[in-house]
């Protein structure tokens, strides 16, 4: 088919790229053209294992190319993704001017050739029915087009095996030659396809993604409960997560959760409720004990240092979790801002996330490496839980710092082993 994917990020490019890959002619468009520069150079713009090379191979192969305008590439197109940005308000509720803005271009493009209209990005519930009510107010009338739903659950940092091995696909549309579309399209994805009306593809995406910050908050309020007790959370949720009915995903005590995903669309789905009429406390409540693993974190940091000020502060880990260099709503933007606030010199270092790191932090010293971090700091904060941190050589960082106390966000190291190593250790629930 000749797909057009309108949005060149996180979800867009690698929605492009994989149908790409499946065989389909597809062309991404995207506003930004310094993105859009360094993608027909052959490079994304952001970091994600095995895409750069996706990317070249279905270039070269004729079969992704990239755009800036949206008109031609939707005249060319028989299905038109879109995978544009809905960013949270102040408020909460999703900002779905991009959605809007698109819809209306691609509106100006439409004509008698069928053309099936379908949102990717993460909406609140009854936006699809606002996408084609602003498709056929802004269309010609003779045009002809459907509108669908099939939200992305793709994750970052194993964003192509995701898209490529969906748990399932989630098909929301009301016409017969939307599903017959859409179910061509995913013929060659081995995974159920579910078909359901827009409305309840549209809650299904927000209720999954609350579902599993909720999962997430659990465990975490469960593991506030394991360090007044000194019971430890690690095997409370390996006997909890034996069951079946809870599974072992999801479990992990830390800081919490951040992203462009949860922490947005939670609100978004706790502002949709409100604006419809139902107050989702449950959800509010997961988001409040969010919040208040960071703050605790920054209790142990105070409670080990007394006084920040002066201290130095070595920080392991940017992005909001490992294999992705994505800042958005990491925690570590908040940890690395009370140190700061407190009068801290803060060392940082992360594999991939030092370059998107230094458009939002820029009073921090960026280490060399995870080791270069460490010199002359009493304190070690390990804040994303990636591979390189757990494999460290423990007795090199113990030399390198001033004093051995490493504040462990994540949970990656055997408290008993951090012990005999002599280190002042503490982590989350244990
Ligand atoms: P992103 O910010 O990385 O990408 C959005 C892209 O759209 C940007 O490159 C931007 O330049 C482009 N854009 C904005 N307005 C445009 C316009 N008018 N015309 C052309 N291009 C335009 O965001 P993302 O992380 O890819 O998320 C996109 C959507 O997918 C969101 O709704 C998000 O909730 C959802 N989602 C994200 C993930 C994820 O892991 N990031 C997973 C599932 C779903």
């Amino acid at each position: 088919m000749n797909i057009a994917v309108i949005g060149a990020g996180y979800v867009g490019l690698v929605t492009a790229a994989c149908f790409a890959n499946l065989g389909h002619r597809v062309i991404n468009i995207d506003n930004d053209r310094r993105k859009l520069a360094l993608l027909r150079k052959g490079k994304p713009h952001f970091y994600e294992p095995g895409l750069e090379e996706l990317i070249r191979k279905n270039v070269k192969e004729g079969r992704l190319s990239f755009a800036a305008e949206i008109g031609k590439a939707v005249s060319l197109s028989d299905v038109v993704f879109i995978a544009v940005g809905t960013p949270p308000r102040d408020d909460g509720g999703a900002d779905l001017s991009a959605i809007e803005a698109v819809a209306r271009q691609v509106a100006s493009t439409l004509g008698s050739r069928h053309k099936l209209i379908i949102e990717k990005s993460t909406v609140p519930v009854s936006t699809g029915v606002k996408i084609r009510q602003t498709l056929r107010q802004y269309a010609s009338k003779s045009a002809h087009f459907d509108v669908a739903s099939n939200p992305e659950f793709l994750r970052e940092g194993t964003a192509i095996h995701d898209f490529m091995n969906p748990d399932r696909i989630i098909v929301g549309a009301d016409s017969a030659k939307a599903k017959e579309v859409l179910t061509a399209l995913y013929k060659s994805v081995k995974a159920p396809l579910v078909i359901t009306d827009l409305n309840s593809a549209e809650i299904i995406k927000h209720a999954s993604n609350s579902f599993l910050a909720m999962k997430i908050s659990f465990i975490n309020a469960v593991s506030r409960i394991c360090e007044l007790t000194g019971a430890d959370i690690q095997m409370v949720a390996h006997g909890m997560g034996l069951d079946s009915r809870i599974g072992k995903k999801f479990l992990n005590a830390g800081i919490g959760f951040g992203g462009f995903c949860f922490p947005k669309d939670l609100a978004a789905f706790v502002h949709i409720s409100e604006t419809l009429g139902y107050d989702f406390t449950l959800l509010k409540v997961v988001q409040d004990i969010n919040a208040s693993q960071v703050k605790h974190f920054l209790k142990k940091i105070e409670d080990e240092l007394w006084n920040v000020r002066g201290k130095k502060v070595a920080v392991w880990g940017l992005a909001f979790k490992p294999d992705t260099d994505d800042m958005r709503y990491a925690p570590s933007l908040e940890i690395i801002s009370f140190l700061k606030s407190r009068g801290a010199a803060v060392s940082v270092y992360d594999p991939q996330a030092m370059d998107k790191a230094r458009e939002v932090l820029p009073a921090v010293r960026y280490a060399k490496s995870a080791y270069d971090a460490c010199k002359g700091a009493d304190c070690l904060l390990v804040v994303t839980e990636w591979s390189e941190f757990k494999d460290a050589d423990l007795k090199r960082v113990k030399k390198l710092m001033r004093q051995p106390t490493v504040i462990d966000g994540r949970n990656i190291y055997d408290p008993a082993g951090m012990k005999s190593l002599g280190f002042v250790y503490r982590s989350m629930g244990r």
